[in-house]
């Protein structure tokens, strides 16, 4: 019997894992074989679809975790500055943020490999299901087409955008969900920033352009009913009239995003089941920013887990007081960034941003 079996290896399952301490029995499961060298299988389809900018707030979690990204996670360029490219109003802006550019995929095993040895650490197999039991609960995993059994005290759905655990308690799915695609382009561009773009015949959300190396990702969080492959090909039509390398795609990849426009759509658990990350829900609703989510819930569980083993979502409810108020603030300011009149006197306005000097 396990203490506690986390589904998802991602940022927020291995920080929990990280930081639970070896008084715990504890399993933690992913589908990704983040347990063996990336350039030892064929990983096609299974990275994680991302654009692998840790924003500065991600950057205070690591800090306050007493870590440094390692230099083999980084990719050029590093970003001081954000794009901001309103299509429907016909307006551009510059603003200073700094951002650490990095491969996503080696971020993730980063953080896997962290994970101390009293942690059982199965990747490979697919969680499907969990049923109840008086004084435990009982999980079903996959590996291989072959189907195991495992039982535990506590299960922490870590599982990200699709997580099946949350779905099990929100079964119509209320969070308001994108699908997200990108596609990457060789360029021999250099190109010194970030863009976020802004166009409500493409989404009511919005796309963006990131260099890595010698590519440029273009992506967008579309809406799923909204025939998203039409209106990702009008965005790479729109993108014409710019200074963008959009030739010929030599990757393509998608996943589902989150946006949770209601506090209340955030769902930390119930009984012995608690979620973390983009599987409660917790990640910016305006800039789909995610990994200081993961980790700021993942560092508030880990705490409750020790500090409250009785009221262990009760104490998780009160210790993410502050991050259910930074998505209420985001969802306050969001018409400052998506209603297009308001967007527009604010990019008309100049404030805060500046000039570049090309
Ligand atoms: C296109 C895109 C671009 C993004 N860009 C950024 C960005 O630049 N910066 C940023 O901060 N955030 C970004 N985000 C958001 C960020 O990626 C997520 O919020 C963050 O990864 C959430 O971390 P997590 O650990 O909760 O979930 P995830 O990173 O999604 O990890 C979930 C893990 O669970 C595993 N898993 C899922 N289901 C099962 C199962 N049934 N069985 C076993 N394992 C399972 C998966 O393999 C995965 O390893 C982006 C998201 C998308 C989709």
């Amino acid at each position: 019997m396990y203490d506690i079996t986390i589904v998802g290896a991602g940022p927020a399952g291995a920080t929990l894992a990280r930081l639970l301490g070896n008084e715990y029995k504890i399993l933690l499961l992913d589908r990704r074989r983040l347990d063996i060298p990336l350039d030892s299988f064929n990983g096609a389809g299974i990275e994680k679809c991302c654009g692998g900018l840790i924003a500065p707030d991600a950057q205070n979690m690591l800090a306050r975790m007493g870590l440094g990204v390692p230099r083999e996670v980084l990719v050029g360029p590093q970003l001081f500055t954000v794009r901001t490219i309103d299509i429907q109003n016909k307006m551009e802006r510059y603003y200073q943020r700094h951002y650490i550019n990095i491969d996503r995929e080696k971020f993730d095993r980063w953080l896997f490999s962290m994970i101390p040895s009293h942690v059982d650490t199965l990747c490979g197999v697919s969680f499907k299901t969990f049923e109840e039991r008086s004084d435990s609960l009982r999980l079903k995993y996959k590996l291989n087409d072959k189907t195991y059994e495992a039982d535990t005290k506590y299960l922490i759905g870590a599982d990200g955008a699709s997580s099946i655990i949350r779905r099990r308690y929100f079964p119509n799915n209320q969070i308001q969900k994108y699908i997200s695609i990108q596609e990457w382009f060789k360029t021999n561009k250099r190109i010194a920033y970030y863009s976020a773009i802004f166009d409500s015949e493409i989404t009511d959300f919005y796309s963006w352009t990131i260099p890595k190396e010698d590519y440029l990702i273009l992506g967008s969080a579309l809406l799923p009913n909204d025939n998203p492959n039409e209106r990702f090909e009008l965005l790479k039509q729109k993108l014409k009239g710019y200074d963008f390398d959009i030739g010929e795609c030599v990757k393509r990849n998608g996943a589902y995003i989150l946006r949770p426009d209601r506090t209340k759509h955030i769902f930390l658990g119930n009984g012995r089941v608690a979620l973390i990350g983009e599987a409660a829900g917790w990640i910016s609703p305006t800039s789909a920013e995610g990994l200081s989510y993961a980790f700021r819930s993942a560092t508030a569980l880990a705490h409750s887990m020790k500090a409250s083993p009785q009221n262990i979502i009760e104490h998780y409810y009160n210790k993410t007081k502050s991050l259910r108020l930074n998505i209420l603030s985001k969802n306050l300011k969001a018409p400052f960034m998506y209603n297009k009149n308001i967007r527009r006197n604010v990019l008309q306005s100049g404030l805060l941003s500046m000039d570049i000097y090309k």
